[in-house]
């Protein structure tokens, strides 16, 4: 029997939500998105969330609402998604990226401390895998040197930092949706903030940029929207919503299921001294949204060998994620050295992240652990 990395949690409500939606006739951005951001607000402690066509368009429509420009400077750790990337490119401005801590994978803060220049305007705070970054060093950063943050949450949908859900400690919290993440809309994405005027400009930029006119009564047949803004049609669909609605009211289960299933690789892994298993500093929670280990012993192609292994037998993994200054497009844009963030480049060569999801059973928990086990000894000196 395969085991694939992850598999959505679907029921009856999202089935029951999504004929409600159809039946109504409404498909497009209305009353069941208006829902789901209202339950993702109250569970997030967040003022604003407008909901999106995923999280790579949040960080966009975040970077544009701050008004980063060309001659601006964005630092982004150096493993992650491509779009905690992207999005600086997106609007012109010059990714710098800083390294991470090879236990947590999230952002160095004294390594972002260093890389900030009198052109450093935002930070791209990433809580990857779904572990919080180290909030309260980064703000103070942050504050000391008039920086703002945006908390690239994709993968932290409920994860809290000091018992604050992320997303709403930044300026702005950027969230996904995509089938790999805690809840699922299929596609999708969430971006939230504290701040009016930055919300209001999110939620124009969502919407082609139309403003109304307070002069006009927007009621007439003929009135037609104001103009004013290079806006995009980023709008979320009621189909999708309904999903998200039925997922909202089930996040706290899906948590608890995939937190089950970490302490359970936690325990089976434990006497594993060539494995190094996700490690939480205090304050910082975790959504599991991924189980990444890291090879202590050997490099990649023993790593490979492992994940090839584990294939062999039906067992889906992948990297934790891209180190992604090697990437062709960073790596040739800004003349980066292969082995310019050394943890983010090892990072990406030893780890492997283990299938995980709130349904995974504690058999083929234990499947993966024993064919891992006997991978590593039959490769012991490679
Ligand atoms: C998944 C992910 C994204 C992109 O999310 P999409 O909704 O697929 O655009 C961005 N950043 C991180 C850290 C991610 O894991």
């Amino acid at each position: 029997m395969k085991i694939n990395i992850t598999s959505p949690s679907f029921d009856e409500q999202e089935l029951l939500l999504l004929k409600q939606c159809l039946d109504s006739k409404w498909v497009t951005q209305g009353a069941f998105t208006q829902q789901f951001e209202s339950l993702f607000k109250q569970r997030h402690d967040v003022q604003y969330a407008f909901a999106t066509t995923s999280c790579t368009a949040a960080l966009h429509m975040a970077m544009v609402a701050l008004d980063i420009k060309p001659d601006d400077e964005v630092i982004v750790p150096a493993f992650t998604w491509v779009t905690s990337a992207h999005c600086v490119e997106y609007v012109g401005a010059k990714v710098v990226f800083v390294d991470i801590e090879p236990d947590t994978f999230n952002i160095d803060p004294a390594a972002l401390e260093a890389a900030i220049t009198p052109k450093t305007k935002a930070i791209v705070v990433v809580h990857l895998f779904g572990l919080a970054a180290k909030m309260q060093e980064i703000i103070e950063i942050a504050r000391k040197h008039n920086l703002v943050i945006v908390e690239d949450a994709a993968c932290a949908t409920g994860t809290t930092y000091n018992g604050k859900p992320v997303g709403a400690i930044g300026d702005i919290g950027c969230f996904s949706f995509h089938p790999r993440k805690v809840i699922t809309t299929g596609e999708g994405g969430m971006v939230t903030t504290n701040n009016l005027k930055l919300a209001e400009r999110i939620k124009i930029l969502r919407n082609h940029g139309a403003t109304a006119n307070p002069n006009i009564d927007t009621s007439k047949p003929y009135y037609m929207g104001n103009f004013d803004h290079l806006g995009f049609n980023l709008r979320f669909s009621d189909i999708q919503a309904a999903i998200g609605v039925a997922q909202m009211a089930k996040l706290d289960g899906l948590l608890a299921g995939r937190l089950a299933c970490a302490k359970q690789y936690d325990l089976l892994l434990k006497s594993v001294s060539e494995i190094a298993t996700p490690k939480s500093p205090s304050l910082c929670g975790h959504s599991y949204q991924s189980y990444v280990i890291r090879l202590s012993e050997g490099g990649i192609d023993r790593r490979n060998l492992l994940m090839e292994a584990l294939a062999n037998e039906g067992i889906q993994t992948r990297p934790g994620t891209h180190a992604v200054h090697r990437l062709g497009y960073y790596k040739n844009k800004y003349g980066i050295e292969p082995n310019a963030y050394p943890q983010a480049s090892k990072s990406e060569d030893l780890s492997i992240t283990l299938p995980i999801f709130p349904d995974m059973t504690e058999a083929d928990q234990h499947k993966v652990v024993n064919i891992l086990k006997t991978a590593l000894s039959c490769s012991e000196n490679k």
